[in-house]
């Protein structure tokens, strides 16, 4: 295991210009071309055509008189985690478009208290109706977190339950509250269903989604960096980095399975965090020493079977 490293030292490892992963991470191919580096999916990025911001907001408009143009219970479902970005959508969804809508929540097991009250708080307000699922996914997430692999990823199953959950209910339409996405990602036609990027749609910046979430029944979690609707990530972050020690390059390098970097290079990617974001959550020690992460702690100890 080699040192600690620091800010200013992972600032000047060669590294992709958009995302920042460092060259000769495990897994990426880099290009290196006129000056420039870049990682393969910054490489594909830039090289398909930007989105049309406008152009995809009046697409949307002009989509919405056809999704409110029916006699149907629901014009749409809106998935949502009970997260900061995906609250504020709802809340635009509802109140400043007035969208009949059946909230769907999956619940992977790693919700913790506080988030689970802020989904209650904010159903009640909104006084919607509300459809959850619990999974199974609980038990696998502990297996990965006992093996010392970043376990997010695992919810992207979550994905194949719309094709049934909109035949279910009936609608064409599922809304999300996903902002980092890029060129035609801002409305999907997955198939049997559209899927429609809200935050993407309108948009919105980091301090879009700060203002508004002020005027809603919801708290900050503070379940550590950037994540406001699951504890995973940083019960993954402190099982693999401890309570108290710096995370160490090394460690990102030593395990094909861990995903700290490529999941948080990601961010970087789709603009959702800032380089200085990521050069601070991969040099310091991020440990949130809350309540909840404590308890969670010891609900895993017991699953354990000591
Ligand atoms: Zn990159």
């Amino acid at each position: 295991m080699g040192e600690c490293v620091t800010i200013d030292q992972l600032v000047n490892i060669e590294q992709c210009e958009i995302c920042c992963t460092p060259v000769g991470y495990p897994n990426v191919i880099f290009y290196r071309n006129n000056g420039r580096t870049l990682c393969a999916n910054c490489y594909k990025m830039i090289k398909e055509e930007k989105i049309d911001r406008e152009y995809e907001k009046n697409n949307f408009l002009k989509l919405l008189d056809s999704i409110k143009n029916t006699d149907k219970r629901y014009h749409a479902i809106f998935a949502y985690s009970g997260g900061k970005d995906s609250t504020v959508a709802l809340y635009s969804a509802i109140k400043d478009f007035g969208l009949k809508l059946l909230v769907f929540n999956f619940d992977n097991g790693f919700k913790g208290e506080r988030v689970i009250n802020n989904i209650n708080n904010v159903i009640r307000d909104l006084n919607v109706d509300f459809y959850q699922i619990k999974s199974q996914t609980r038990y696998t997430i502990i297996q990965d977190i006992n093996n010392s692999i970043f376990p997010c990823g695992r919810c992207s199953s979550l994905k194949t339950l719309y094709p049934m959950l909109t035949k279910m209910f009936d609608v064409k339409y599922v809304i999300t509250g996903i902002e980092c996405v890029y060129n035609n990602e801002v409305i999907r036609n997955r198939g049997t269903f559209y899927q429609i990027n809200w935050p993407a749609v309108f948009n919105w910046s980091k301090n879009d989604i700060e203002s508004r979430i002020k005027n809603i029944p919801w708290e900050d979690p503070n379940y550590g960096p950037f994540d406001s609707d699951c504890l995973c990530p940083i019960i993954a972050l402190r099982k693999i980095y401890g309570s108290s020690v710096s995370p160490n390059l090394d460690l990102y390098y030593g395990k094909k399975e861990q995903h700290v970097v490529p999941y948080y290079a990601r961010l970087v990617r789709y603009g959702a965090i800032s380089k200085a974001d990521f050069y601070k959550i991969i040099c310091t020690n991020l440990i949130v020493d809350n309540e909840c992460l404590k308890e969670e702690f010891e609900k895993i100890a017991r699953e354990n079977g000591n």
